[in-house]
């Protein structure tokens, strides 16, 4: 068995650990006689793995009794559609800023629902960057402030969020769990498994209870938050296994020392990355300095020739799923929390080598 090193945006490296535990316990989940896959969402087995999962997701994020962890299906993209279903009351606005690719994409979903007030817009701005606070002109009595902690294709990061006095939405797929947060903050954290949590199929939200009140009966029941706080996800049946993959990984993150730890070493994992683009002339970071993505690293080389090079050589040493987004080009390095050190080390070593053989 030969693991590469996988840079991969989504779905992305998992923790080679969990993949080992999910391994052995695969045929005869804890002398069940069936996987985990196989057995009533019902059943006690479980059941003891979904508790654990909450409780895991509530201690490494401080979440208080006011919040509901939720695990529900459609990805991010369905909470797109959701969250101005269930928060917009009629003829209210919602503010949204626009920071790229994936902030457009939840405007243009709830555009189709809500009417949507674009508050900042640096979506198409190179370097890429997010709005500061400074920049937003916000609706009074809005619904709520939506806002893309990490732009997954450009590779700018929200470091300090806004305040508002509207509810902060927030669509944290690609940075959940990589850095200490405030979840007192916000009125709603959103995002799906395959970048930090785990595997496609679950979609992790986060929501103050109160929040999920204002829901209008016209939603259809399965699309509103209520129903499944009621049901503590369980109104229907639940994505068991990504469940399961997501109760591994935040064992695995307790276990690593909770997000201060995390925070840490991808603190320090980018830096290398971030130092290595600096560090002359031939590579070109693709977000501005103070937005720097420390999930997704961005850059270009002095052409597209060579970084279709580039990428191919670092393939045949198994450094793989460099290619950037298909939208934008260039080179895309995503570290996310399970993806180990050893390949950040290897891509830099790799990247002095290129530029000495191609410069
Ligand atoms: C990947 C991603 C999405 C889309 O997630 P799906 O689960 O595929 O719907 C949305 N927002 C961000 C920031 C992402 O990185």
């Amino acid at each position: 068995m030969k693991r590469v090193y996988n840079f991969g945006a989504g779905p992305a490296v998992l923790p080679e650990s969990v993949l080992q535990e999910a391994q052995n316990e695969l045929l005869d989940y804890r002398g069940s006689g069936m996987s985990i896959m196989e057995m009533s969402h019902r059943s006690k087995e479980y059941d003891a793995v979904h508790e654990e999962a909450i409780a895991n997701i509530r201690e490494i994020m401080g979440l208080s009794s006011d919040y509901a962890v939720l695990f529900l299906t459609g990805g991010a993209s369905g909470q797109f559609a959701m969250v101005p279903m269930n928060l917009v009351g009629d003829g209210q606005f919602a503010d949204y800023t626009n920071s790229g690719s994936w902030a457009a994409k939840a405007i243009k979903e709830a555009g189709t629902i809500a009417r949507v007030n674009i508050a900042a817009d640096c979506g198409k701005e190179l370097p890429a960057r997010v709005p500061d606070e400074s920049d937003l002109k916000l609706t009074k009595g809005a619904a709520y402030l939506h806002i893309t902690t990490n732009e997954t294709i450009s590779g700018a990061q929200w470091k300090i969020f806004p305040s508002s006095e509207a509810p902060l939405v927030a669509d944290m797929s690609s940075d959940i769990l990589s850095r200490p947060v405030d979840a007192d903050r916000f009125g709603l954290i959103y995002a799906g498994a395959q970048k930090n949590l785990g595997p496609a199929g679950v979609t992790l939200v986060v929501i103050n209870k109160d929040l999920a009140e204002r829901v209008s009966d016209s939603v259809p029941i399965m699309f509103r938050y209520k129903t499944h706080i009621e049901n503590n996800s369980l109104y229907n049946t639940p994505p068991c296994f990504s469940i399961y993959m997501l109760m591994l990984v935040t064992r695995w993150i307790k276990s690593n020392g909770g997000l201060t730890s995390m925070a840490e070493i991808n603190e320090r994992k980018a830096r290398k990355l971030y130092d290595a683009i600096d560090a002359g002339e031939y590579f070109t970071g693709t977000a501005a300095r103070e937005y720097r993505s420390n999930m997704n690293v961005t850059f270009r080389l002095p052409s597209e020739e060579l970084e279709s090079r580039f990428i191919a050589e670092a393939s045949d040493r198994g450094m793989k799923g460099l290619k950037g987004h298909r939208s934008v080009g260039g080179i895309r390095a995503s570290i996310y929390n399970a993806f180990p050190e050893e390949g950040v080390d290897a891509l830099v070593a790799f990247m002095k080598e290129f530029e000495r053989e191609n410069g």
